[in-house]
Order: C-alpha cells, then structure tokens, then sequence
C-alpha cells in the first residue's frame, strides 16, 4: 500500500470508525434485510464470506424466518454459491424444536409451512389436529382461515401449551413487507388472549450458546442485523458488538428514535466488505 492510500484508509478509519469491523473473531449476520432481500442477494456478499473463511473467522446466519426448513435455507443459501453447512445456521426452528424434544412433546399442532412440516416429521414429531400437546407458532405462508380458527378453538382450551419460533411483526421482501408469525399471533390474541412463549430473536440464548459452544467471549463477536428490536437487542443483550444495516427494515429516523441504539450504522453489508480489502 502506497503511504497516500494509508494515509486515506486511516483517515477512513477515523472518521467513519470501521475498522473495528473487521477485528472480530466471530461474525453473526442476519439474513433477511441483511444479506438478501427476498431472491435478491445484496452485491459483495459472496466475496465476503470467501474473505471470511480465507481469514479463519468464524461465521453464522441466524434468522427467525422459519417458513423454510434448515434443508431448504441450506438449498437457498448455497444456490448463491456461498458454500455453507448446516453448522452455519441459527434459525428460531432449532431452539424450538430442542425444547419440544427436551419436554417430551411428541403431538404437535404446527402452524407452518410445508417445508418446516417436513422438518418437524425428520425430527420424529407427529404433526395434528386431534388431540395435540401442544400449539407451535410458525412463519406459516400457507395459512388459511380454517387453520386459524383450529388453533384459536385449541387455545381456549385452559393453560393449553402455545409456543413460537419468533415474533416479528413483519418481513420485508423486494417489492414490500408482508405480514409475519407476529401478525398471525396477533390475530389469534384478538380471539383467544393468548400470546406464547417465544425462542428465537431477541432471546440472547440464539448467541450465547453458540459462543460458549466456540469458547468465545461475547467482546470478540459481533452481529449485523437490520431489526433493532430483535437483532440489535439481542447482541446488546449478550455483550456482543452490534451493527446495523440500512438495507432492511430499519431507517435512520427510527434508530434516533430507538431506545436499542446499535454501535455501528452501514448502508449495506458491501460496506463491510470494503473495510476487510
Ligand atoms: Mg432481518
């Protein structure tokens, strides 16, 4: 590096304060909003994930999205060529579904979709409508009317066991935002007043046991997320550094606005991509 390009790529450094980015042991990075949104993978990602196993860091995909099973995100994933495996995924199925295990629920009414149904019955689970032991709350895109009205006679039924993968309110996609298993919840609380217990973002534990898994300390991971009430909660919540991106749901004016302010703010992960080059 000439001592001109130096001179610039430290004043980089000071002025926008980046180069923290590119320090970390571990990487969590959000998908929705964050890596792609929709089909659309943002541009720089598959170079940064290159530079990343280059470096020997390591690196995780975590998503509350569970419309899809860990196969097909797997499927998804590696059809941009990033070259994954199932140990670089974090989604909101997997700690649901350990609890579920870890309880001995066998019988299970599921509101998903076919490709996380699929992964339940891998998992050993019975899925129905007769006499299950439990509700599970999923991102269900193929939702209908009469599956609704199943689950709100099962909620009613006194202290019946209720769950969810996550809660986010809504997902963005390419051409908008579309209602996610928050909104489904929302619609049964309306009948029932039942809200469930939830696994996946913001609950720390999506970080943590993956960091005492590494024997890593929270200080040397960092997540990029673009949801303040999930992912930037979450990181915040366990100790790790956070950074947001502006390519997803969240704006500017509502990060002035938040009480969850993350310690770093890009336009987009190709950002981070420029800081490691
Ligand atoms: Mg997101």
């Amino acid at each position: 590096m000439n001592l001109k390009k130096l001179l610039k790529s430290i004043m980089d450094n000071i002025t926008n304060n980046l180069f923290e980015l590119t320090t970390k042991q571990v990487y969590f990075f959000d998908l929705d909003g964050t890596l792609y949104l929709g089909n659309k993978l943002f541009k720089g990602v598959p170079e940064l994930i290159e530079l990343l196993k280059k470096q020997e860091k390591k690196f995780f995909f975590l998503s509350n999205n569970s419309s899809k099973s860990t196969e097909d995100y797997l499927k998804k994933l590696n059809k941009y060529n990033l070259k994954i495996n199932r140990d670089n995924l974090i989604l909101s199925q997997h700690p649901t579904i350990e609890f579920l295990k870890k309880n001995n629920y066998k019988k299970i009414f599921l509101l998903g979709t076919q490709s996380l149904k699929n992964e339940f019955r891998n998992e050993g689970f019975e899925l129905t409508e007769e006499e299950p032991q439990i509700l599970v709350l999923a991102f269900d895109q193929e939702l209908t009317y009469n599956r609704l009205v199943r689950a709100a006679y099962i909620l009613q039924k006194e202290n019946f066991p209720y769950i969810a993968t996550h809660l986010d309110n809504r997902c963005p996609t390419e051409t908008g935002y579309i209602p996610d298993a928050g909104g489904i919840a929302a619609l049964l609380y309306k009948a029932t007043e039942r809200m469930p217990i939830v696994f996946g973002k913001p609950n720390k534990e999506m970080l943590l046991f993956k960091l005492n898994e590494l024997g890593t300390s929270p200080k040397n991971a960092i997540i990029f997320g673009d949801r303040l009430y999930t992912d930037i909660k979450m990181g915040k919540e366990a100790g790790v550094t956070t950074c947001c991106v502006l390519s997803g749901e969240i704006t500017m004016d509502a990060i002035k606005n938040s009480d969850f302010k993350p310690d770093f703010i890009i336009n987009g992960i190709w950002e981070l991509l420029k800081e490691f080059k």
